[in-house]
């Protein structure tokens, strides 16, 4: 319902762009969202908000909430479904494409930062194959709650405006709401828009969508004589660093398909993800990975394998011998990024030679003790040599699994750099207190589908700002109740 004539655009200060709908043709499908029924908006991001330097008076959110339902057109855009394929587990798949969203178009805020907006369940497109173009409400919350808690951890990802939620019948093992989610990201360039291009033998349009991608994003690579080949480079570099970054925070992205592999290494393409609660090594979030292709432990290698992917989709630009440095950096690139963090974890301000060793031997304790990953930082954080340590030590039913790391860990602080309250309080800047585990999800989803926002909006104040304490709400820090151990997430979203 309209109360006044301005649209979304009129309301919003942004400069419009259309960046990727200047390609050509082979590139897209021009079409509208499909509307939704008696849609109503479930939640705005305010911090997401600000990328856009939104003013959420009432008045924007209800065009924001049109323009999410497909009901309104988002002026002066031409919104379209990009083509790509990509490798879903391992075998080739050669054409995906939004099936479910669509590219609304490209904005720059004040400080000329540009965002893709996307509309995520904006209804069926060419490359819906037999799917109903459609997002339910659960894999829209779920996505708007990983986006912003992984942002404020600060793990690269994409980001998540606002849902809209509406009447209309979406059918998956029940009926669920259609619904959308409004979705910012520097590019929805994956590595799948190469392939597809390479596959299809496209070569005049890969290397267009290699321009366009350093003409937009590695600007200062543009004018190098060698550009393809620092573009993979730091392509490469990207990558590396987000599969360290989701290690040390304990997140298994689930399906780690080529066609969820941005260009700009950000977290992207939400599904059965998960953190870890227990810490296991193994970990496997997504149900439907049956051979743990997926599973925590191999999501580097995963890395490595999807870049191997898009280096074979950029052969047509250079030769080999100018990717392969680049690609046999990456395993070195990805452990001295994940040591670090890890040592920045254990609070030590420099490096020893056996500290790799004191990391591994964490992990496998955790792992064999199944402890809280999230927790067991978190207490840690407040260790003392020579104190009592209950709230870490309670962790630990039988002590004489912790005490001989614990041991190891007092020797080797006696030689680092900082006070213990200081180690403490750089600790609690890197070991959130709050993460966004799966049975919290599902408390939110459950509640919202009842129309019941009001733990979404709690949950997200934690996830907001995970390294701070929240004594109201002590609850989003406690580790899953046994219900909450086993749920299964898969693909079907
Ligand atoms: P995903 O598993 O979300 O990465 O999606 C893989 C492919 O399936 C992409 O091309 C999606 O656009 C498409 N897809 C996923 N869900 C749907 C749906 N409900 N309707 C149409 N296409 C879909
Ligand atoms: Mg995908």
């Amino acid at each position: 319902m309209k109360t006044n004539n301005q649209t979304f655009s009129d309301l919003a200060d942004l400069q419009y762009e259309n960046s990727f709908g200047q390609l050509p043709e082979a590139f897209y499908t021009r079409l509208q969202a499909t509307p939704l029924q008696n849609s109503r908006l479930v939640t705005v991001s305010k911090s997401a908000a600000e990328l856009l330097d939104l003013n959420l008076s009432d008045e924007l959110k209800e065009q924001l909430a049109q323009v999410c339902s497909g009901q309104e057109a988002l002026e002066p855009f031409d919104p379209l479904a990009m083509v790509y394929s990509g490798h879903q587990f391992g075998g080739y798949s050669p054409q995906l494409g939004d099936g479910r969203g669509l590219l609304l178009g490209e904005v720059r805020n004040s400080k000329g930062e540009k965002w893709d907006l996307h509309l995520k369940g904006a209804g069926q497109t060419p490359y819906s194959r037999f799917g109903d173009g459609r997002a339910v409400l659960r894999s829209c919350i779920r996505e708007y709650l990983a986006s912003e808690a992984l942002y404020h951890l600060g793990i690269p990802t994409t980001r998540a405006l606002c849902i809209v939620t509406s009447d209309t019948p979406i059918y998956r093992e029940t009926e669920e709401r259609g619904s959308t989610l409004l979705r910012l990201a520097k590019t929805h360039i994956r590595f799948g828009h190469f392939e597809y291009f390479y596959y299809t033998k496209q070569h005049d349009e890969l290397k267009i969508l290699a321009d366009h991608t350093i003409e937009q994003h590695f600007p200062e690579l543009t004018d190098k004589e060698n550009k393809y080949s620092l573009f993979f480079r730091q392509v490469i570099e990207k990558t590396a660093l987000l599969i360290a970054k989701w290690q040390v925070a304990g997140f298994a992205h689930g399906v780690m398909n080529t066609d969820n592999m941005s260009i700009l290494g950000d977290t992207f393409d939400f599904g059965p993800y998960g953190f870890q609660d227990d810490f296991d090594w193994h970990f496997i979030c997504n149900h439907s990975d049956h051979s743990g292709r997926y599973a925590f432990s191999k999501q580097a290698e995963m890395g490595y394998w999807n870049c191997a992917r898009l280096a074979q989709a950029l052969l047509p630009l250079m030769d080999v011998k100018d990717m392969q440095p680049s690609l046999d950096a990456y395993p070195q690139l990805y452990s001295d990024t994940y040591k670090q963090l890890m040592l920045e974890k254990l609070g030590l301000t420099s490096e020893e030679e056996e500290d790799g060793e004191l990391v591994q031997k964490l992990l496998q304790l955790l792992h064999d003790t199944h402890c809280d990953y999230t927790l067991f930082f978190r207490a840690l954080s407040d260790y003392q040599p020579d104190q009592q340590n209950d709230k870490l030590l309670n962790l630990f039913p039988d002590l004489s699994a912790i005490q001989p790391w614990l041991k190891l860990y007092a020797e080797r602080l006696k030689r680092n750099l900082t006070s213990d309250k200081q180690r403490s309080e750089n600790m609690k800047q890197v070991n959130p207190k709050f993460i966004l585990r799966n049975y919290l999800a599902q408390q939110v989803i459950e509640k919202a589908e009842q129309g019941d926002y009001s733990e979404l909006e709690e949950l997200m104040v934690v996830l907001q700002s995970p390294f701070d304490e929240h004594p109201d709400l002590e609850r989003f820090a406690q580790q899953p109740p046994e219900w909450g151990r086993k749920l299964e997430v898969s693909c079907s979203s």
